[in-house]
């Protein structure tokens, strides 16, 4: 990325609950078809033998591989070592599998402690939602909560787990709303250092580089 950015309005997609062999490789026909890349928080033991290459088209689609846990439990009642042992496990599984190592975790569903925080040296990613995990709300629906709600530095929040049928049909949508409104698409790595900003901050849940 060589242009400068800084006067760019930028936006990260990211996608959580993969990876898996029916939601996962149509969410990456859809960033493929508009040339745009995303940020993917993956469970742990959803890494195989069979996901590998769903996950190696991520990278070389130029998208970026992060970590969601290992079980993606409530993990704000766990001890200090059985939340290192899901951030290790992960970590060590992506590793291991594609050769990148993770930069950010996403609490799985958002569930946060202080002994948490205090025991992964990864930064803490949220995002805005569209309440996409719910499969009563439609296409057109989750669309619009993405582009009624989009701001300049933005993460959203969506989930490509298997069967999200709805977050699959929206997506071309979302992504053409967002292009239209002038927003480059990155990934959560590149959202930080385009904006300038560190995101190792302990005790913080990020859901804009502004925050
Ligand atoms: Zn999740």
């Amino acid at each position: 990325m060589n242009e400068n950015y800084s006067d760019k309005k930028l936006v990260a997609l990211t996608f959580d609950d993969g990876p898996n062999l029916d939601t996962t490789p149509k969410v990456l026909d859809i960033l493929e078809e508009y040339g745009v890349v995303a940020t993917f928080f993956l469970i742990g033991k959803f890494i195989n033998e069979d996901t590998k290459a769903v996950m190696a088209r991520q990278l070389e689609l130029g998208c970026e591989i992060s970590n969601h846990s290992w079980n993606h439990n409530f993990m704000n009642e766990y001890t200090a070592r059985e939340i290192q042992d899901e951030i290790t496990k992960t970590n060590d599984k992506i590793i291991e599998t594609v050769g990148v190592t993770p930069r950010f975790f996403r609490p799985p569903y958002i569930s946060l402690s202080d002994t948490m925080y205090e025991s992964i040296d990864l930064p803490f990613i949220c995002g805005i939602n569209c309440l996409d995990w719910d499969n009563t709300v439609s296409a057109e629906r989750r669309t619009q909560l993405v582009l009624d709600n989009i701001k300049d530095g933005d993460i959203v929040l969506l989930h490509d787990l298997s069967g999200n049928k709805n977050t699959v049909d929206a997506l071309g949508d979302i992504i053409s709303g967002l292009l239209d409104d002038g927003y480059t698409l990155v990934t959560v790595s590149q959202l930080f250092e385009l904006k300038g900003v560190d995101p190792n901050v302990k005790y913080k849940l990020w859901s804009n580089t502004g925050d």
